[in-house]
C-alpha cells in the first residue's frame, strides 16, 4: 500500500477502481475526420449533452455547455479556421490556445476560467478529429482521477457510477468539487496525478474529510470504508422525521448555488437556513437584471415549501464581484464586505430587496444581513426593506443579522431589541475570535470551533435568544460537523442549517447529545480550558 496526502473536499471514505481522464491532446495521432464534419458532430454532441444535462436537473452544468456552443461556433473563430491550413491539427488547436492565453494573462479569476473553457473546447475538438471518445461504457465504482476536471469533463461522466473524485488543480469552490459536494461523492484535491500514474493495476481508497488518499489499501483501510458505508445505511435509516421530532430540532438547508437549487431532495427538510445569494452575481460579466434575480427567487420559492433565510450580498472579503470593482483593500476580511459594501452600492442593495419583495418568496422570506457588527448598521439596512416594502405596498418581511463578529455576539442583548432573529454564522466567527484567516490551512489549529471563547460567544447569544423569545440557529459549518453540532445541540442549540448531504449524520449526533449526553451542562462545557477539554466531554 502508498499513501499520498492532499486536501479533503468533499467529506466521505469510499473505495473503487482508478479511472484517469486525460486533458493532454497527443498532436502525433492523425485526424480521420475534417474540420468541418468535427464541429458539426461536436454541435451535435453538445445539443445532445444539454438535453441530457437538463433532464437530470443539472441546469448548471447545461447552461455551461450552451456557452461552450457559442464559443464554438464564434464568428471569430471561424474566421480564425479560414486563415489557416484545416487538416493541422496543431494550429487547429492553437486557434483555440491563441484566444484562451489572451484571457489567461489577465490575471483575473473570472477570465482565467473563461480560458480553461475555451482550452477544452479546443481539445475536445480535435479529439472529435482523431474520433476518441470519452468512454461511453464506465465501469462502476470508479474514482475519476484528473489534473484538473472541467464542466465538460464531468457532464460527459455518468456520475452514479462514480464514487470518488481526485483533481490536482481544483480548490473548494471549482466545478468539480461543488459537483462532488451536491452529490454526496467524496472527493480530495492537491493530489499529484502523475505520482498516481506511475502504478498500475490497482484499487484506490480515498477519505474526502481528511485528504488521504491510499492505493491497494491494505485490509485496515478496507475494513474502516466498509465500517463507514454501514455506518452510513445505519444512519440513512435513523434519519426519520419521529427522530427529528423526538429531539425537538428543525433541520434547514444551506443553499449556495443554482445547483443546489435544482438537486436539492430531501424530504425532512422544508426550509433555507442560510440562501447565499452571491452567487446570483458572482462569476458573471456585469449585474444580473432584476428580473433575472427574481427568477432565481422564484425558482427557490417553488423548491421549498417552509421559510427561507434569505442573506442578502455578502461580498468583499474572500468573495469577488468582477464588474463592482471593489477596491484593493489591505485587510479585505476587516474590509467593506458584507452589509458594509452593500452600503456602499445601495443601488444594488436595494434592487435585490425588491428582487425579494417582487417574487412569491414575499409569503415565506425572512432577510438577513451580513456582516453585521454595530447596531447603527442593522437599523439602517431595517430602514431600507420597509421603505422598498412601503413602496411596493408591501409588508415587510421579518429581519435578522448573521451574528458573525465577536462585536455581535457580545452584544446580543442590544440587537435582541431590534431584530426578529439571530443566525449565528460560526465560519466568519470563528475567524475573528481567533484574529486567524479562515483560508489559511496552516492556521487550522486557530479555527476549532470547540474553544471555549467561540462557546461562551454562541452560548450568550443562544440565553438572550431564549430570554428574549428570538429565534436562534447556527448556519456555520460548525452545525454541519458532528461534533459541533452535538456540544451546540447541549448549549441548547435547536435550529440547526446545514449542508443537506450532512443530514443524517447531524441527526444521529444529536441523538446521542439527547440520549446518552444529556447530562452535560451548558456551564460544564463553557468551564473548560480548552477545546480538547470540551471534546473529553463527549467521547
Ligand atoms: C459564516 O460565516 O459562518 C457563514 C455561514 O457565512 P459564509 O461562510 O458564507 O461567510
Ligand atoms: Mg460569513
Amino acid at each position: 500500500m502508498s499513501s499520498f496526502k492532499g486536501t479533503g473536499a468533499s467529506p466521505g471514505l469510499t473505495i473503487g477502481k482508478p479511472y484517469f481522464i486525460s486533458n493532454e491532446v497527443d498532436f502525433s495521432i492523425k485526424p480521420n475526420r475534417s474540420l468541418i464534419e468535427s464541429i458539426e458532430s461536436l454541435n451535435e454532441r453538445y445539443d445532445y449533452l444539454i438535453e441530457e444535462l437538463k433532464n437530470a436537473n443539472r441546469d448548471l452544468e447545461s447552461e455551461i455547455i450552451d456557452s461552450y456552443k457559442l464559443i464554438l461556433n464564434d464568428p471569430e473563430i471561424k474566421k480564425e479556421f479560414e486563415k489557416i491550413n484545416q487538416e493541422d491539427i496543431e494550429a487547429i488547436y492553437n486557434v483555440f490556445a491563441n484566444s484562451a492565453n489572451l484571457l489567461d494573462a489577465l490575471e483575473d479569476e473570472y477570465f482565467k476560467q473563461r480560458a480553461e473553457d475555451i482550452f477544452s473546447i479546443g481539445k475536445e475538438l480535435i479529439y472529435t478529429m482523431q474520433s476518441i471518445e470519452s468512454d461511453p461504457d464506465q465501469e462502476d465504482n470508479i474514482i475519476v482521477i484528473a489534473k484538473e476536471l472541467t464542466p465538460n469533463d464531468t457532464s460527459s461522466l455518468n456520475l452514479k457510477k462514480v464514487s470518488g473524485f481526485i483533481v490536482k488543480d481544483a480548490g473548494p469552490t471549482s466545478h468539480a468539487v461543488i459537483v462532488a459536494k451536491n452529490l454526496g461523492i467524496p472527493c480530495v484535491i492537491g493530489i499529484d496525478i502523475e505520482s498516481l500514474k506511475k502504478e498500475s493495476d490497482y484499487t484506490v481508497a480515498i477519505n474526502g474529510l481528511t485528504g488521504e488518499v491510499f492505493l491497494n489499501p491494505d485490509e485496515k483501510i478496507i475494513n474502516e470504508v466498509e465500517k463507514y458505508k454501514v455506518t452510513n445505511e445505519k444512519l440513512k435509516k435513523g434519519y426519520t422525521k419521529q427522530n427529528i421530532d423526538s429531539s425537538q430540532i428543525e433541520l434547514r438547508a444551506n443553499i449556495g448555488s443554482n445547483e443546489e437549487i435544482d438537486q436539492f431532495s430531501d424530504d425532512l427538510i422544508q426550509s433555507v437556513g442560510l440562501f447565499r445569494s452571491e452567487f446570483i452575481y458572482i462569476d458573471k460579466l456585469s449585474k444580473p437584471s432584476l428580473e433575472d434575480q427574481i427568477k432565481v427567487n422564484e425558482k427557490l420559492s417553488s423548491k421549498f415549501t417552509n421559510e427561507i433565510v434569505f442573506r442578502t450580498l455578502d461580498i468583499g472579503g474572500d468573495k469577488e464581484v468582477k464588474y463592482l470593482h471593489l477596491p484593493k483593500e489591505e485587510n479585505p476580511f476587516l474590509g467593506i464586505r458584507g452589509i458594509r459594501h452593500s452600503f456602499k452600492e445601495e443601488d444594488l442593495f436595494r434592487e435585490q430587496i425588491v428582487s425579494i419583495l417582487n417574487s412569491s418568496l414575499i409569503n415565506k422570506v425572512k432577510i438577513m444581513f451580513p456582516m453585521v457588527s454595530i447596531l447603527e448598521d442593522y437599523l439602517k439596512a431595517k430602514d431600507i426593506v420597509f421603505e422598498e416594502a412601503k413602496k411596493l405596498g408591501v409588508k415587510a418581511p421579518p429581519l435578522g443579522i448573521m451574528v458573525e463578529t465577536p462585536a455581535a455576539a457580545i452584544n446580543a442583548r442590544i440587537f435582541g431589541g431590534h431584530v426578529d432573529f439571530f443566525s449565528i454564522g460560526t465560519n466568519d466567527l470563528i475567524q475573528y475570535t481567533y484574529a486567524a484567516d479562515r483560508g489559511v490551512a496552516e492556521l487550522n489549529k486557530y479555527q476549532d470551533p470547540l474553544n471555549p471563547a467561540v462557546l461562551n460567544l454562541i452560548n450568550n447569544v443562544i440565553q438572550v435568544g431564549n430570554e428574549l423569545n428570538i429565534e436562534v440557529s447556527v448556519c456555520g459549518d460548525m452545525a454541519s460537523d458532528q461534533e459541533g453540532a452535538l456540544i451546540l445541540y447541549l448549549l441548547g442549540l435547536r435550529i440547526f442549517s446545514i449542508a443537506p448531504s450532512q443530514a443524517p449524520l447531524i441527526l444521529s449526533s444529536i441523538l446521542k447529545a439527547n440520549n446518552q449526553l444529556s447530562h452535560i451542562s451548558s456551564e460544564e462545557i463553557l468551564s473548560q480550558i480548552d477545546s480538547q477539554n470540551v471534546r473529553n466531554l463527549i467521547v
